[in-house]
């Protein structure tokens, strides 16, 4: 029988770099994934705390092809001019149905340095071929018959009575997850978030500045085509995410998605006809895709979100997407799914060398996990409720950003040190040390305060039947009582619809 330290279950980025990172430090890794590379996956926009969290999983582990994936020209130098799109800013264009849309009803925060579109079955596989220079296994196409998670081993099953043995198995096939399915420890139980997905790519879908306003007439500081754009209205959202975006790019292709929250919309239609309803019903948006084509199926995806009540255990950890998942709207998947890897990683290593596989040594990953998904559930959540008016959701978002800044701002002094000192392990205990691992500042009691007496208003607000303007009121009073100790400074002025995120190194 063959014997790993380690078996990953899925070869997409999460299972690949945690794959790369092992090998890398000198274990046996066995990766077994149902499907062969290239393949489609989700999961595109990064942002500024998932390009950090790259860097610091390369400077940790000393694997600088980690790196090439953290940021745009480094990918188009290293992957390929079509395994990304530009992302200069997160925009946000808010649609009423009757009413016209206008592009006063914009809030485009930009960032500070250039963040990519990841062109998903390009990195991944980018990705994989990482964890097998640095002496990984592959077996694609298998299917995994059944996960003994034995006292002393976790076998394998395998067709044709094959076996294969690891001291560890890690879960990282996102949805799929046979442990986690396994183990039935997944439930969508106690979650606020209730929304289905549609996504695909296209052909041919017209720039925001040609199909619904010029620079001229929308004022953004940057061009909302290179941005990751969110059509935002009562019932849900839509993104469009551009690879075709930048001068060096030869992918032809725009990545589309959108979403309904089931309290205020159940789709019933196949996906094509929901698609041109939600066209009709909101025709700026449909501008862009007068000419557009389907460059593939669309996926359905009918709830996408659930948790785990339970992410480590002895002999096994679930990673982020395959433990819980709940909307794409902020593009908290990926930074989730680094941070639990650069967690998990040196604990593994650490068994290995003392062979003790307890649950115990893994809890603050399983915390760190069932945080992130606890705070996203509040944050979409409150995002849906804010959908219903702009001046509201103009208010609502500073909420996100400012603590999404200080996420930056932590993650940043991190990396600065551990490149000055070379130190691994003062790492690891840096990252362990964050005050609120898994939420939105990751280390503030000031924002975190804030985020959950915003969360608080917003839900009283609905349960009361607040007018829109009073819950703004209220987030907006409690923005400006917070405003010395957040970033970036100065958000609290509603009339700037532009605000610039604060750069990662305070000035
Ligand atoms: C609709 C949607 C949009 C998203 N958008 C964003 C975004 O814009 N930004 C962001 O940060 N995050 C986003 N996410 C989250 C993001 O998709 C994940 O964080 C990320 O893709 C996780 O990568 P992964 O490697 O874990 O999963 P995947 O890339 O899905 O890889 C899983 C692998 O497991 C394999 N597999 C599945 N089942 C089995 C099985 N039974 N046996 C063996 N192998 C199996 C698959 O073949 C696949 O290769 C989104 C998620 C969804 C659902």
């Amino acid at each position: 029988m063959n014997k790993y330290d380690v078996i990953i279950i899925g070869s997409g980025i999460s299972g690949a770099l945690t794959a790369a990172v092992l090998a890398k430090s000198g274990l046996k890794v066995l990766v077994l994934d149902a499907a062969q590379h290239p393949r489609f996956s989700i999961g595109e926009a990064m942002t500024p705390e998932s390009g950090l969290l790259l860097r610091l999983l390369s400077q940790r582990f000393g694997i600088p092809e980690i790196e090439y994936l953290s940021s745009p020209d480094k990918i188009i130098q290293h992957v390929g001019s079509s395994a990304c799109g530009l992302k200069l800013g997160f925009s946000f264009a808010w649609h009423q149905e009757g009413t016209p849309s206008s592009p006063e009803h914009l809030v485009a925060p930009s960032l500070d340095a250039p963040e990519a579109h990841l062109f998903r079955q390009d990195v991944d596989a980018f990705a994989l071929l990482i964890a097998l220079k640095y002496g990984a296994e592959l077996r694609q196409n298998i299917r995994i018959e059944g996960i003994e998670l034995g006292a002393s081993a976790v076998q394998v099953k395998l067709p044709a009575d094959q076996v294969v043995q690891a001291s560890f198995i890690i879960d990282a096939a996102a949805q799929g997850a046979p442990l986690a399915r396994q183990l039935g420890v997944r439930t969508t139980e106690g979650l606020e978030t209730d929304t289905c997905s549609f996504f695909t790519h296209m052909l041919n879908v017209k720039s925001y500045e040609d199909a619904l306003a010029p620079l001229s007439r929308s004022r953004s500081p940057i061009q909302l085509f290179q941005s990751t754009l969110h059509h935002i209205f009562e019932e849900g959202w839509l993104w469009v995410i551009p690879f075709n975006n930048h001068p060096q790019g030869t992918n032809l292709l725009c990545s589309v998605g959108f979403q309904f929250n089931h309290a205020k919309y159940r789709p019933t239609e196949s996906p094509e006809v929901e698609f041109r309803k939600l066209l009709k019903k909101y025709p700026a948006i449909a501008e862009h895709f007068k000419d557009a084509v389907n460059a593939r199926e669309w996926i359905y995806a009918p709830r996408i979100n659930y948790r785990s009540t339970q992410c480590v255990g002895d002999r096994f950890c679930l990673l982020p997407q395959a433990a819980g998942f709940i909307d794409p709207l902020f593009s908290r998947g990926l930074i989730t799914t680094f941070e639990s890897i650069l967690r998990l990683t040196p604990k593994v290593l650490q068994a290995a060398r003392d062979d003790d596989w307890q649950r115990a040594h893994f809890i603050e990953v399983e915390q760190h996990c069932l945080n992130a998904v606890s705070t996203n559930d509040q944050l979409v959540s409150c995002s849906y409720e804010a959908f219903k008016d702009f001046h509201l959701w103009n208010v609502w978002h500073r909420v996100w950003l400012s603590g999404s800044n200080l996420c930056c701002v932590f993650l940043k002094g991190l990396l600065d040190e551990l490149e000055q000192h070379g130190d691994g392990p003062r790492f690891d205990l840096a990252l362990q040390a964050a005050r609120f691992p898994g939420c939105v500042s990751l280390d503030s009691p000031t924002y975190e305060h804030l985020f959950a007496q915003s969360c608080q208003v917003v839900r009283q607000a609905k349960d009361q039947g607040w007018p829109a303007a009073d819950t703004a009121r209220a987030l907006h009073d409690l923005l400006k009582e917070h405003e010395p100790q957040l970033l970036p400074f100065g958000y609290s002025k509603i009339s700037n619809r532009f605000i610039v995120k604060a750069p990662v190194t305070p000035g």
